[in-house]
């Protein structure tokens, strides 16, 4: 693993693109129960190198209902972006995350991290390439139907707060996702690690219809 994340921070694949040239922002390691996918870092989690060391950051860390400390151990928490390196602004924010990253380091990152719990996917460009045709017709969607794919994967709108109009127009987002969230969060990180995640109660599965 040190040196397959020696290799992804040394890339440079696709460099001529980037405005503020490689910084790949990744954050991995064998025994990372929960795995993180997201979008592409900020300018800010650019400048830092940390990953969602914004206001986006803050956000998702209340949504699991974990601290920095923990979100940023890497022995359990595993955060890689769809695309590694920040891809530069475009007339509606942030460009997309580069796809060189998926096929250069995605499935060698992801073959070293085989203890993994629960991949948590953000955003449409994380849920497009690890659910394929079994994701919904958007984001929302997918993350109405989250009860499909659990129990080890769980979908999520992007914690940017340009999504708060999302937010206060989807309450049950805040109200029947993210408490079966934390739960299969805290199933997945409560030691002895190795718990399988456990169903969570009919109840609390899904969107009633
Ligand atoms: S975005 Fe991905 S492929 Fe491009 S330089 Fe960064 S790590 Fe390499």
């Amino acid at each position: 693993m040190a040196v397959l994340l020696a290799d992804i921070r040394n890339c440079t694949a696709c460099a001529a693109h980037l405005p503020l040239g490689p910084r790949p922002v990744v954050q991995a390691s064998a025994s990372a129960r929960l795995l993180i996918v997201g979008q592409a870092p900020s300018m800010t989690v650019h400048a830092t190198g940390a990953p969602w060391n914004d206001m986006s950051g803050e956000q998702l860390r209340r949504w699991l209902g974990i601290d920095r400390e923990l979100f940023y151990d890497a022995a359990r928490v595993a955060i890689m972006p769809m695309g590694y390196c920040y891809p530069g602004r475009g007339s509606s924010g942030d460009l997309p995350p580069r796809r060189e990253c998926a096929g250069l380091w995605h499935a060698r990152l992801l073959a070293q991290m085989n203890q993994v719990e629960l991949t948590l996917l953000i955003g449409q460009y994380a849920q497009r390439h690890f659910l394929g045709a079994a994701r919904k017709g958007s984001v929302t969607e997918t993350v109405e139907a989250f009860a499909d794919y659990a129990p080890r994967v769980v979908p999520l709108p992007h914690p940017s707060p340009r999504n708060t109009g999302w937010f206060k127009h989807h309450p049950w987002f805040e109200t029947e996702v993210l408490p079966v969230l934390r739960e299969r969060v805290r199933q997945a990180l409560a030691p002895p690690y190795g718990a399988a995640a456990t169903e969570v109660p009919a109840a609390s599965k899904g969107r009633a219809a």
